[in-house]
C-alpha cells in the first residue's frame, strides 16, 4: 500500500505540539519540512543539549529546550531523531517519564520498536515515518517539492487514531507526495540490518578480491581504482537502475558487457551465497533472536572512546590496510601531490 497526501488528512493533528529531540541529519530536515508545511513556530520545540545542534536550530527561527523533562511535558508528537544506539537511555529515563499520555512517538528507524528497547505506555500512539534518504536529501527533495521515498507504519495505536496521525505527520515531513510505502518497524529493521550485514559485506569483499586478483595480473592502481570506483560508472548504473530498472539498464551497455554481465551473473551459482543470506538473517541480523542487538549494546560505551580501543576505528584500521585500501591511499596522495603542483 502506497499514501499519497490525498491520504493524509491533516485534521488529525490539528493544534498540536511538535517536538523534535535532536537536530541532527534527519531532524534539522524533518523540523524545517514540518514547519515548511504550515505548522507555526510556536507549535515547534527542538529539545537538544546546549551545542551546536541547538545553535543551528537557534539560527533557524526554532526554539530550543535543554530540559528534556520540560520538552516532553508539552508534546503532542514527539519525534525521536537523535541516534539509534542512544534513544533507549536517553528516551527512557528523560522523555518517558514526563511524557502525556496520549503523545504520538514518531521514529525513523525500526530498531529500538521492534527490539523492544523503549518503554512506551499503552495509551500512547507509536508511528514510523522512516525516510529512504539521509537528512540533506530529505530536505533538498522537499524544497523541490518532488517528495522522498519513506517507510510508514503504526506500531502501536493507544488512541484508535494512529493510523490518521501517522499519515497526517508523514505529509507534513513530506513523505507522501510521491508515495508513502505502507511497512513495519520488523520489515525496516529487517531490511536494514540484513543491507548492512550480509548485502554490503558482500559486495565489500567482492570489490576487494576483484581488486587483488587483477593487481596480481599487472594492473596500477591508477587504473584499478578509477575501473572500479572512482569513473563514478557504478554510481551512475545504481542511477539508471533506479530510473529504468534493475536489468533494463544494461542496456546502456556495449553489447560485449550486457553479454559479459548477464551471461556471467546466470551462470553464477548463488546457493552458498544464499545460504550465507539466510544465515545472517536468521541467525545473526537478529530479525528472529535478537543476536545482533544484544552484542551491540554491549560495545555502545566502546563506541565513545579515542583510538583503539573503539571497535569501529579498529575495523577500519584492518580494512584500511588491505590492498585495495593502501592503493587508493597511494593514488589519493599522488593526486593531491600533482594537483599541487600544477
Ligand atoms: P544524528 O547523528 O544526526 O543525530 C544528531 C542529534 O542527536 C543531535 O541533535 C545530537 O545533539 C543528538 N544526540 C546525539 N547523542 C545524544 C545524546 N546522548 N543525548 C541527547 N542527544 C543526543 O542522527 P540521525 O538524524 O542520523 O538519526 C536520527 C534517526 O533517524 C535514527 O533513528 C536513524 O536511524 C534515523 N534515520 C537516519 C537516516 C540518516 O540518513 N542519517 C536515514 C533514515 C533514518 P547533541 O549531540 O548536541 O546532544
Amino acid at each position: 500500500k502506497i499514501y499519497y497526501d490525498s491520504d493524509a488528512d491533516l485534521s488529525a493533528v490539528e493544534g498540536k505540539h511538535y517536538v523534535f529531540l535532536g537536530f541532527g541529519n534527519q531532524g534539522a530536515a524533518q523540523a524545517q519540512n514540518l514547519r515548511d508545511s504550515g505548522i507555526p513556530n510556536d507549535k515547534i520545540l527542538i529539545a537538544n543539549r546546549e551545542d551546536h545542534y541547538a545553535e543551528d536550530a537557534k539560527s533557524k527561527g526554532f526554539t530550543v529546550e535543554h530540559d528534556f523533562s520540560k520538552a516532553a511535558a508539552v508534546a503532542d508528537v514527539l519525534f525521536l531523531l537523535i541516534p539509534d544506539q542512544v534513544q533507549p537511555r536517553v528516551f527512557n529515563t528523560q522523555f518517558a517519564p514526563n511524557l502525556k499520555e496520549s503523545v504520538t512517538i514518531v521514529i525513523a528507524s525500526g530498531y529500538n520498536v521492534f527490539y523492544k528497547l523503549l518503554n512506551f505506555s499503552p495509551k500512547q500512539d507509536v508511528v514510523m515515518a522512516a525516510p529512504r534518504m539521509i537528512g540533506s536529501s530529505v530536505r533538498t527533495l522537499y524544497v523541490k517539492g518532488s517528495g522522498f521515498p519513506c517507510f510508514v507504519s503504526v506500531e502501536q495505536d493507544g488512541t484508535g487514531n494512529a493510523h490518521a496521525i501517522s499519515l497526517a505527520i508523514a505529509r507534513l515531513i513530506g513523505a507522501t507526495k510521491t508515495g508513502a510505502i505502507a511497512s513495519s518497524a520488523r520489515e525496516e529493521t529487517a531490511m536494514d540490518l540484513f543491507a548492512e550485514q550480509a548485502l554490503w559485506p558482500t559486495i565489500i569483499m567482492a570489490f576487494r578480491e576483484a581488486f587483488s586478483v587483477l593487481k596480481e595480473a599487472g594492473c596500477s592502481d591508477e587504473a584499478l581504482v578509477y575501473e572500479m570506483w572512482m569513473s563514478r560508472e557504478p554510481a551512475e548504473i545504481f542511477e539508471r537502475a533506479a530510473d529504468e530498472g534493475f536489468i533494463e539498464q544494461l542496456k546502456h551497455h556495449s553489447p560485449t558487457s550486457q553479454f559479459g554481465q548477464l551471461s556471467g551473473a546466470l551462470s553464477l551459482d548463488g546457493k552458498s551465497t544464499k545460504e550465507w543470506f539466510q544465515h545472517i538473517l536468521h541467525n545473526q541480523a537478529c530479525v528472529l533472536n535478537g543476536k545482533f542487538c544484544k552484542e551491540f549494546s554491549k560495545i555502545e560505551d566502546d563506541l565513545e572512546k579515542e583510538g583503539p580501543e573503539n571497535p569501529l576505528n579498529e575495523l577500519y584500521r584492518r580494512s584500511e590496510a588491505s590492498e585495495l585500501g593502501q592503493a587508493e591511499k597511494r593514488v589519493r596522495q599522488r593526486l593531491a601531490e600533482s594537483a599541487a603542483k600544477s
